[in-house]
């Protein structure tokens, strides 16, 4: 019954241990049962490793273990020392940021130098920012105060937050919440996607290292209809915040509804839209749209999967977008996502290859749509998807109106901007909108006309840790990231303190 690994990455030349249990009270353990999960290189099919899988039993411990530290001491730490420990944190991530980057390429198959040094990247950005946000985006408010009575409202944590994350930025979307939570003072059990608990499971000991105390911070991995749901059916689980796809948001809200009306965050699925205008500047439209669709291999919640282009300049469009696709998304030598020519990967897994090529034949063979494939995949081996366009899509067609988390998008045209917002709002996702245009008064428009959460004006899948991000309509509920990271994760308390003299 090991609880480390010892792993070779031969592509950066490190060997490492990888802890393969659950991670609660600051000790890696095994689960109640001692069921495993197998985790397979999705690049190249082969066998990785096998980490413990929690049980309902076993959530309930991580769960008992985070009420005990909030309630014992943690909730008594100011908010400079949870900075702090944040700050050493992301110190310490940086420290590890190459085996980090390497543990997502080999797990998730996403590209070494053009994706996961990236996402460690931020992981250190996000961690460093809600550390210096400790003790600024807590503030509350005096109000209705005179001689005789302070009347305030405070801000406190929640206590013990669930986290349910997704598999395609298995460290980053963790992080997205998980620092924001801790500067807000709680406590958090957290579970990973089961085909990529790989780094998160080896974040744990650097939290540990840099000082959390026991039991503020636990991992169980696992399935999700069984840690995943006994976090969401929790009774002592007072917030949970997820990241998926909108199916499991709903179970998730309707769990939380069941049980003890724990808040929710919910970042669901998306169905981008990019609008093209007849005076946008093409090659740099073109520049940011590819990347929009093609990076992490299409599996972006913020996809443009859905790009209108006014007729006027479609042709020349097309060509264009071919073209840089060609020259820009490369599966890289020998298919290997360490292959510093590599920025595209896999598929992450089996089922999701299976998912997105049904929805290929589907608009090939059912809906006989135009198909244009930009990439060339090897045969047998890895879960790999060549960049595909559908051209002159109708809109009530399946692959305008569901999420496909590959690197597919539809093409299609418009008359005239109040076709294509039309066009564009036409979703039951409201995650993100682009516009390109040289028009000021038009982007200005679409801003407000847009019914998404975050809207890119001259550019697309934009990266701002500063600004909040969640989604509108069946996107989500609550915001990440920015000031809302954090508030997301603290409650109002409001005060009425009698200081008048007694009059009774
Ligand atoms: P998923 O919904 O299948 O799984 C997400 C997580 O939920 C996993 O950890 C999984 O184990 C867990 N889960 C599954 N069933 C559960 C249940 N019954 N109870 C509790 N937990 C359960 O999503 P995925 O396939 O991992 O990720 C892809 C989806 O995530 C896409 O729809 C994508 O748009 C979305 N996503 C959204 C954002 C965002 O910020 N809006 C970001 C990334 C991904």
């Amino acid at each position: 019954m090991s609880l480390f690994e010892e792993i070779t990455i031969q592509q950066v030349g490190i060997t490492y241990k990888q802890p393969l249990g659950l991670f609660i009270n600051n000790e890696y353990t095994a689960s109640s049962d001692g069921g495993k999960i197998q985790t397979i290189n999705p690049a190249t099919e082969e066998y990785i490793t096998s980490f413990y899988a929690g049980t309902e039993e076993d959530a309930d411990r991580a769960v008992g273990a985070a009420r005990e530290a909030f309630e014992n001491h943690w909730r008594k730490t100011s908010p400079k020392e949870r900075g702090d420990l944040l700050y050493k944190l992301a110190n310490i991530v940086e420290r590890e940021k190459v085996l980090l980057a390497a543990l997502e390429t080999l797990d998730s198959g996403k590209p070494y130098h053009s994706n996961s040094l990236g996402d460690i990247n931020e992981v250190i950005k996000v961690t460093r920012y809600f550390a210096g946000a400790a003790d600024k985006f807590n503030q509350g408010n005096i109000s209705s105060s005179n001689h005789d009575k302070y009347g305030y409202s405070l801000k406190v944590p929640y206590g013990v937050v669930a986290h349910v994350i997704p598999w395609n930025y298995p460290l980053l979307m963790a992080c997205w919440k998980l620092q924001g939570c801790l500067a807000a003072g709680n406590c958090i059990v957290v579970k990973p996607a089961e085909n990529t608990s790989l780094s998160l499971l080896y974040f744990a000991q650097l939290v540990k290292e840099a000082g959390f105390p026991p039991g503020v911070f636990n991992v169980v991995p696992g399935y999700g209809p069984v840690a995943g749901s006994r976090l969401a059916l929790h009774p002592d689980v007072d917030k949970i915040g997820f990241t998926g796809s909108t199916t499991v948001g709903k179970k998730i809200m309707s769990m939380a509804g069941q049980s003890n009306l724990k808040d929710v965050t919910l970042e669901c699925g998306g169905k981008t839209a990019a609008i093209v205008l007849g005076d946008a500047i093409l090659e740099d439209a073109i520049d940011w749209l590819t990347l929009g669709i093609f990076f992490n291999s299409g599996q972006n919640c913020t996809a443009n999967s859905r790009i209108y282009v006014q007729e006027s300049i479609f042709d020349e469009f097309l060509s264009k977008f071919k073209e840089n696709t060609f020259k820009n998304w490369k599966f890289g030598n020998n298919y290997d996502p360490f292959d510093p020519e590599c920025t595209m990967g896999p598929l992450i897994s089996k089922v999701q290859y299976d998912r997105v090529s049904g929805y290929l034949s589907h608009g090939k063979e059912t809906e006989k749509l135009e198909a244009i494939e930009l990439g060339v995949v090897k045969n047998g081996i890895g879960f790999f998807v060549p960049p595909t366009i559908f051209i002159n899509v109708p809109q009530d067609s399946k692959l305008c109106k569901e999420e496909i988390f590959g690197p597919v998008a539809v093409i299609s045209t418009f008359k005239n901007y109040d076709e294509a917002v039309a066009l564009a709002n036409d979703s039951d996702y409201g995650l993100a909108s682009c516009i390109f245009t040289e028009n000021v008064r038009k982007a200005n428009q679409f801003v407000r006309d847009a019914r998404s959460g975050t809207v890119y004006v001259n550019c697309s899948n934009e990266d701002d840790i500063s600004l909040p991000f969640g989604g509108f309509k069946m996107s989500g509920i609550g915001r990440e990231l920015g000031y809302a990271g954090m508030e997301s994760y603290l409650q109002l308390k409001s005060v009425h303190m009698n200081i008048g003299n007694p009059s009774f």
